[in-house]
């Protein structure tokens, strides 16, 4: 089956399953449509939309992922409503006192030393997704402050803008916990992204950013309930509600993988990020992290 019959398939499963709840009630005309367009069975397409892009998912955790992308997806952008920019801080600030006391993951709360709420500028044009917080956030109430965090920030710097201009928020606001004894951090799973999944969507709805990046696959997983790999996710557009997001390497794959050709992908990610937000380029920044040219063994 391809992926975009599989897409049409998901789509019409949400339709008769929001129909059987009557909420609200869908257009069987609608339904018939794509009934239609599936019958048709369109050739199959390496179509780089979030639709054919999205897989099928295989257990219980993603089916409930799906769920959310396909509500995300279904926000239409006519009816978000506008936030007037004097009030988004408000907005965030409220939003801010109620997750900070949340403990919808007990496991989490109990673990956790902060929540980490998310940082930077509530009217920004960019927003940055992380996974969740590590072992230096959870310490600092900040996404992003440790050995990654610092090498973000020289990512948003080079872009032409000062941290603050940006917001940076994680999927999950509490640090995933660890066996005792233990350190290190380890990956959000599913269900714990699903959980705390709502806050980052107010967090967007507040700020209505015009471009997000999505930092890493976990990242992309909790946004998008999606399992490909980086490797086909990455350079390229996806979209969240009616916000394009580009997905990249997470910074701390950079700090493991030093090679100036991953360098450079991640690079040619936010310059795509730039041209989406009209903002200039100049050409030394085209040409970060290309290889520079061997030297001429010629005399
Ligand atoms: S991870 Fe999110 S949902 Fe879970 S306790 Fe922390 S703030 Fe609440």
């Amino acid at each position: 089956m391809s992926s975009f019959i599989q897409g049409l398939d998901i789509l019409l499963r949400q339709l008769r399953s929001l129909d059987a709840a009557n909420r609200p009630r869908v257009d069987q005309a609608i339904i018939d449509r794509i009934e239609k367009l599936k019958a048709e069975d369109p050739v199959e397409t390496s179509s780089r939309s979030p639709v054919a892009a999205y897989q099928e998912p295989s257990n219980a955790a993603d089916v409930v992922a799906e769920q959310e992308l396909n509500s995300a997806a279904a926000t239409p952008a006519d009816d978000q409503e506008v936030v007037p920019a004097d009030d988004r801080e408000q907005r965030m600030a409220t939003l801010r006192e109620k997750v900070l006391v949340c403990t919808k993951c007990s496991h989490l709360a109990e673990f956790r030393h902060t929540v980490v709420f998310g940082v930077g500028n509530p009217s920004a044009d960019l927003m940055f997704v992380g996974e969740a917080p590590g072992a230096d956030e959870d310490l600092r109430g900040e996404p992003f402050v440790g050995r990654a965090g610092e090498l973000l920030t020289r990512i948003i710097e080079t872009m032409g803008f000062k941290r603050s201009d940006v917001y940076i928020a994680n999927v999950l606001k509490c640090r995933p916990d660890m066996p005792k004894g233990s350190s290190g951090n380890r990956q959000p799973t599913p269900e714990e992204m699903q959980t705390c999944l709502p806050y980052l969507r107010d967090q967007i709805e507040i700020i209505q950013p015009k471009v997000m990046v999505a930092l890493g696959g976990v990242a992309m997983r909790g946004l998008f309930g999606t399992s490909e790999p980086m490797k086909s996710l990455r350079g390229r557009w996806h979209t969240f509600g009616n916000i394009p997001v580009m997905a990249t390497f997470h910074p701390s794959y950079l700090l493991r993988n030093q090679a100036l050709t991953e360098k450079r992908k991640v690079w040619e990610d936010m310059l795509q990020v730039l041209e989406r937000l009209d903002l200039p380029i100049t050409q030394r920044q085209r040409n970060f992290f290309l290889a520079k040219p061997e030297a001429s063994t010629n005399p």
